[in-house]
């Protein structure tokens, strides 16, 4: 028995993955692996294939080849809406709330449906997914503007709100796409301190290009060039390679 040596056990395992637009391979022989409650972040320049990493995971964009392993899962056989049901969440660069419902509203029918707590009782229903609204509000520093109009909020509130939506379906994996893009400092401050703190249940991966912000968060750091990993480890590992400072942080 070799115990204290069993295999690590990943909530998401990339092997191998490429897919192939017209024969530009903008994602190529890609390997990663993310452990639960870690937030990994990836950087890497323009056009490196950081966006493309999260539509292949979500199941946007088809895998020409390779495998996504997510709880056992193989996520390329799966379309999208089972993908979210097998908990993967992923919000986009630009915020899609609803800008004509209330903090409230938004965080309402972003519950999952179908999901019976107590039976069919409709009222035990409307208690549970209240108090679930109210526990994502206080999360996502937006508990005094409840009643408050989406389109009232500011571009960081927006950002949070996004965020709270794909909380309450409780995701054990969280994507995010440039989340501090636009907002103040004291904004991405408060962003950080919540990612550090949701990944308590679950796993998060990053995009981000803010360098103070990756620090406040990251784990470990995924540099991405040409489709590949030019680099990984610690931040303070990938900031000293100097394959990442001529390619991008240099610039
Ligand atoms: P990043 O997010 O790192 O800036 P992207 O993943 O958006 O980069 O894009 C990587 C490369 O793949 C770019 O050259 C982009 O033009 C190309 N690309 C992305 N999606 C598509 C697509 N659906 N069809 C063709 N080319 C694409
Ligand atoms: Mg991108």
């Amino acid at each position: 028995m070799l115990i204290g040596h069993q295999p690590k056990e990943f909530l998401l395992s990339v092997e191998a993955l490429t897919v192939s637009f017209d024969g530009f391979k903008a994602v190529n022989d890609l390997s990663f692996y993310v452990e639960e409650n870690e937030i990994r972040v990836i950087i890497g320049p323009n056009g490196a294939g950081k966006t493309t990493v999260l539509d292949l995971i979500c199941g946007k964009t088809k895998a020409t080849s390779g495998s996504i392993q997510f709880r056992g899962q193989e996520l390329t056989r799966l379309k999208e809406n089972q993908i979210v049901q097998a908990g993967v969440g992923r919000k986009f660069q630009t915020p899609s709330i609803y800008d004509d419902l209330t903090v409230f509203e938004n965080l309402e029918i972003s519950f999952p449906r179908g999901r019976t707590v107590f039976g069919a009782l409709t009222f035990t229903r409307d208690a549970v997914v209240r108090d679930r609204v109210h526990e994502v509000a206080e999360m996502i520093f937006l508990k005094d503007r409840l009643n408050v109009n989406a389109e009232l909020l500011s571009h960081g509130q927006k950002q949070w709100l996004e965020i709270g939506m794909l909380l309450i379906q409780d995701p054990e994996l969280l994507m995010l796409d440039e989340p501090v893009a636009g907002m103040s400092v004291s904004e991405r401050a408060k962003t950080a301190e919540l990612l550090n703190r949701i990944i308590k249940d679950r796993s998060v991966l990053v995009i981000e290009h803010d360098m103070k912000f990756v620090e406040d968060i990251a784990h470990k750091v995924t540099v991405l060039h040409q489709g590949q990993i030019l680099s990984e480890g610690t931040m303070e590992h990938v900031q000293k390679d100097p394959k990442v400072i001529e390619v991008y942080l240099g610039h």
